[in-house]
């Protein structure tokens, strides 16, 4: 597991991140590929270039979200792709079918499947708003930041607020993937 990935996973609510590690561990036994997350908490900058790409800057459109609207700003999604010269499986014989396992397993772990976006379909994106819509979402962070929306969710869950935040000192088990590196 590299390092870039641990480091995103400890940005991410942990729950959310524990489930998305389950999904990455599958895979790998699985089909004993290893992936990356390549994008956790995003920032409403780059949310910004996104949105424009396809609109006012040249490319094809790649998000539905404006700056704010990305479930991305608040912990609560990811994106992955796989480690190696093929991150999307192109050129791999069961590329179709290992996204396929990727999706079920997203969906087995409680989170929700880009792939199964209809508006702007996105394979490498999971995510949870554990029940949130966005419009409550944007409010709470509105009033307190990513703090509220964690303290919001752990409140849903009925755990005592703030129990797993992590930081950047606090450790990722991978147990299952191979390559396990620092
Ligand atoms: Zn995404």
């Amino acid at each position: 597991v590299k390092s870039d990935t641990r480091a995103r996973l400890r940005t991410l609510y942990p729950d959310f991140a524990i489930r998305a590690v389950r999904v990455l561990e599958d895979i790998w036994r699985l089909w004993r590929l290893e992936m990356r997350v390549t994008e956790a908490v995003r920032t409403w900058q780059y949310q910004e270039e996104l949105y424009a790409s396809g609109r006012t800057r040249p490319g094809k459109i790649v998000t539905h979200a404006k700056p704010g609207d990305s479930i991305h700003h608040y912990g609560l999604a990811l994106d992955a792709c796989f480690a190696g010269a093929d991150p999307f499986l192109e050129k791999h014989p069961h590329g179709q079918e290992i996204w396929a396992d990727f999706g079920r397993l997203v969906r087995a772990h409680g989170l929700d499947w880009g792939g199964d976006f209809i508006h702007l379909r996105d394979q490498p994106h999971a995510e949870l708003t554990y029940g949130f819509k966005l419009h409550e979402i944007k409010e709470l962070y509105r009033h307190g930041g990513l703090t509220a929306v964690w303290a919001a969710v752990d409140k849903h869950r009925k755990v005592p607020e703030g129990q797993g935040w992590m930081g950047p000192r606090t450790k990722v088990k991978m147990v299952a993937m191979g390559g396990i590196g620092p």
